[in-house]
């Protein structure tokens, strides 16, 4: 590829950015540099939430039936170009490509969602609060608001928040993740071809001096964050304390328990897809099992035996099952995990540091690890690793596994095997998680539900997705009216 440095798209045109720093993007597999891409100063944030500002004076009156033809056209584009945005994000972020390509339909059913918006939008009222007095509530857009999105979906996460943004009438800013902006620059070419009036969606590149600059700017109302928890944290405080709305999604730690009487066979394979798809590297993936009772030694072999027989390699060729992790940092941090795992006592089972991949020799890649006999209390329990290795911790009971998840400071997601009811019940009753998975392995809500969080995964109320993302981008106005009898004209 070899694309130069990366343009910002700000009030309808691509615009070198001034910056004075830019960094570079890599294809992970290959280590062959794709681009430069700008650390936009804030003067680049101020001039996108100028323009976006004047744009929602103009979107907000346009009718909502209007609004979503432009995301009905941008549909159409996503499927026109599906093949080569697939590509492209396991070009710059190392998936497979079919992991790509399930990312993108993920992106694309966000925009379905939205155009519901004339119907999802609507408020509600009653006549006669008191005699001759109606009250309504009316749904209002918040304004401009903005999206710091994280490097592992490249293309589904900023459509979480935007679709339902333009489709209530608010304009937009997204900030992709410096490490994978060349898909976002693909959706923004798109976003343009829909003749979308000129402000009304803005793409500023950038890294912390960028987000920051976001943060600060008095005209952006609205910012919803996905990424680590760490910095979740961070933006929910300093947007909170500018008076902001602000949901932020932050990193996770997902158990998953599986009891004696699961499909072993199923149970595997769903598991192995969970922990080592995407290489590790999904909020949702599975990094701890539990095994309950007497399942124990067959669930080990079992995973053991998935786990190395993993087809490693570039996302781009045929048959490959996991593709690298995103940086060499990446890779050097997950190889300290793993020998920190060690050193608490952990079994290292499966052993997938420092692989050579025939051909990508340089490649960031982590073959499958396995830890066996993690303790609950040690530090490889409760950090979240984000590369292929799966922890293994065994106990006696359901109860005790439900107390172990329980204790933890994560909430993201946590999943059950079994073929039990009473079992699956009780445990999506007790389980403190917002995603909950009774024999999935990825428990990730479609479009029209909210994606769930809780604990240190999730900072704020309303989550992206579906109706609370429309209430997310909306404000409530509540009107109350008289109109007395007397008042009426007598035609
Ligand atoms: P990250 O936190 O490093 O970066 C996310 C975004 O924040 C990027 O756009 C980056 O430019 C910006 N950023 C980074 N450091 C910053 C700082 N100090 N100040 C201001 N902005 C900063 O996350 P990542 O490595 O890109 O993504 C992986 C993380 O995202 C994992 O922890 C994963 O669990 C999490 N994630 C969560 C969800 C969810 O829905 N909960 C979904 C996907 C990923």
């Amino acid at each position: 590829m070899g694309i130069g440095t990366l343009h910002n798209y700000i009030d309808g045109e691509w615009r070198v950015s001034g910056a004075t720093e830019s960094m570079p993007v890599m294809n992970p597999a290959t280590t062959e540099e794709l681009g430069q891409v700008p650390v936009s100063p804030a003067t680049e944030v101020d001039r996108a939430a100028t323009a976006a500002s004047v744009a929602q004076q103009e979107w907000r009156r346009v009718p909502p039936q209007e609004r979503i033809q432009y995301l009905f056209k941008l549909k159409s584009l996503l499927e026109r170009d599906f093949e080569s945005l697939a590509e492209t994000i396991t070009i710059e972020c190392g998936k497979t490509l079919k992991e790509s390509k399930g990312e993108l339909q993920r992106a694309i059913e966000n925009v379905e969602v939205a155009c519901g918006i004339p119907t999802l939008m609507q408020g509600y009222n009653l006549e006669d609060i008191a005699q001759g007095i109606d009250e309504i509530m009316i749904r209002q857009p918040v304004g401009v608001a903005a999206v710091i999105a994280p490097f592992n979906f490249p293309a589904m996460i900023p459509f979480w928040f935007m679709p339902y943004a333009l489709a209530c009438g608010n304009t937009y800013i997204v900030k992709p993740s410096e490490k994978v902006p060349l898909t976002m620059e693909k959706v923004f070419h798109l976003l343009e071809e829909t003749g979308l009036p000129k402000g009304v969606v803005n793409l500023v590149h950038g890294a912390k001096e960028t987000v920051d600059a976001i943060l600060d700017h008095p005209q952006i109302r609205a910012i919803s964050f996905v990424g680590s928890s760490p910095v979740a944290r961070y933006i929910y405080s300093r947007a909170a304390e500018q008076g902001k709305r602000v949901q932020c999604q932050g990193g996770a730690k997902n158990p998953i328990i599986v009891l004696p009487d699961a499909d072993l066979e199923m149970t595997t394979r769903i598991v192995a897809d969970s922990a080592f798809g995407c290489a590790g590297q999904r909020c949702l993936a599975a990094s701890i099992a539990l095994t309950v009772g007497s399942v124990r030694d067959n669930f080990r072999e079992a995973i053991a035996t998935t786990a190395t027989e993993r087809k490693v390699g570039f996302g781009l060729d045929e048959g490959i099952q996991m593709g690298p992790v995103i940086t060499q940092n990446s890779q050097q941090r997950i190889h300290g995990i793993i020998d920190r795992g060690t050193q608490e006592g952990a079994e290292l089972l499966i052993d997938g540091r420092n692989p050579s991949i025939p051909g990508y020799e340089k490649g960031y890649f982590v073959r499958p690890t396995i830890l066996d006999g993690v303790n609950a209390g040690s530090a490889i329990a409760g950090t979240e690793i984000f590369g292929p290795v799966l922890g293994l911790m065994h106990v006696d009971s359901l109860d005790e596994a439900i107390s172990l998840i329980n204790q933890s400071p994560w909430g993201n997601m946590a999943c059950l095997f079994t073929s039990s009811g009473g079992s699956a019940r009780k445990f999506r009753y007790e389980v403190e998680a917002g995603n909950i998975g009774i024999n999935i392995g990825v428990a990730a809500p479609m479009a029209f539900f909210p994606f769930s969080g809780w604990k240190e995964s999730f900072f704020g109320d309303l989550h992206g997705q579906g109706r609370h993302a429309v209430e997310f981008f909306t404000q409530t106005k509540v009107v109350i009216e008289r109109w007395p009898k007397t008042w009426s004209r007598q035609f």
